[in-house]
């Protein structure tokens, strides 16, 4: 068996901003948030990666650390939300 390699990327948040956003649920409560990805740059900076966030999150709600991210692409269909209106 030879071994898998698989290819490491490293996706910063600088990258994906402008076409996706960064979703967090908590696997706990269940709680969902978009992630603010300019704050995030803000605050840490323009080399922040997706994964760096990932391990950095704790749920608003319930305090829980059992947290997944993933990102969606506001362009590509389904997602609506009134709340955030800055596009377009
Ligand atoms: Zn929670």
């Amino acid at each position: 068996m030879a071994p898998r390699r698989e290819p490491i990327v490293i996706t910063r948040v600088e990258q994906i901003r402008d076409s996706h956003w960064l979703i967090a649920n908590c696997k706990t409560c269940c709680h969902s948030a978009r992630l603010d990805c300019e704050a995030l740059l803000d605050r840490f900076g323009p080399w922040l990666a997706i994964d760096d966030v990932r391990s950095r999150l704790r749920c608003a709600s319930c305090g829980s650390r059992e947290v997944e991210m993933h990102t969606v692409s506001p362009g590509a269909g389904g997602i609506k939300n009134p709340a955030v209106a800055t596009r377009g």
